[in-house]
């Protein structure tokens, strides 16, 4: 739902004249397997933003031995998670970067308030703020049949959904023709804990960014596309509010 640009126009007074086109600092909340990483995908296309995926970032500083991914290792290692604040500073690592200049969009990270929190603070520290952050929803059966639709290919990992995007032949990977399985992940039971998990994790952030007037919710049950349209529209607004 695009606001009014001219919602704001009671606090143009109070930005400052030099205020120059506000930059994107985003963050992809949403339910597992609402397709985050295709939009993510667009958004960076659209945008031109750094596309920061924590845990992707994570294994990468891991494997690089950087300071950090040293300290992050030790923890992996005994089998424990990777506190807060190692976690937020190979995520201030990449903000700071070059590529990063212009806005990010940061996805798997915060899970928690806490986390919220401390990332906001060290945002703040930068003297940058959070724009939005972009909620895609979903219902539990629809997050169900999304998860447990999926199949991998066992040659390549081409990944196919049987309800929403099947291959061609049934259990057969279109651009390799090699068999299509479910993993683990994907079975039932464990769809449910990750459906429990993400109810307890995320509910409380969605009310975190609801009061701060950050979160826009968009309807995962929509196609790709659609969702992607909602996306642009909505940055396009939340721009057009920035710069009045
Ligand atoms: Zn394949």
């Amino acid at each position: 739902m695009p606001g009014s640009p001219f919602l704001r126009r009671s606090e143009v007074h109070e930005n400052p004249p030099y205020s120059t086109l506000s930059e994107l600092i985003l963050i992809l909340l949403g339910a597992p397997g609402a397709a985050q990483g295709t939009q993510a995908e667009r958004m960076r296309d659209d945008f031109d933003l750094a596309y920061i995926a924590t845990g992707d970032i994570l294994r990468k500083a891991v494997s690089e031995g950087t300071e950090l991914g040293q300290k992050a290792k030790e923890y992996m290692d005994n089998g424990d998670l990777v506190p807060d604040e190692v976690i937020i500073g190979v995520i201030l690592e990449c903000v700071e970067s070059e590529s990063a200049q212009d806005g990010f969009l940061l996805d798997g990270f915060p899970r928690s308030v806490g986390q919220a929190e401390a990332l906001e603070e060290a945002i703040g520290r930068l003297d940058r703020t959070l724009m939005a952050v972009l909620y895609i929803e979903a219902p539990d059966e629809e997050i169900i049949r999304r998860l447990s639709g999926r199949r991998t290919c066992v040659k390549a990992g081409h990944v196919y959904n049987m309800y929403t995007d099947p291959p061609k032949r049934d259990e057969v990977c279109d651009q390799d023709g090699s068999r299509l399985m479910q993993r683990d992940d994907d079975r039932e039971a464990t769809v449910s804990k990750r459906l429990g998990v993400y109810h307890k994790q995320t509910e409380p952030l969605v009310e975190y960014y609801e009061e701060r007037g950050l979160l826009r919710r968009f309807d995962g049950t929509r196609s790709p596309t659609e969702v992607h349209d909602h996306i642009r529209a909505s940055i396009a607004t939340l721009r057009l509010e920035d710069e009045l």
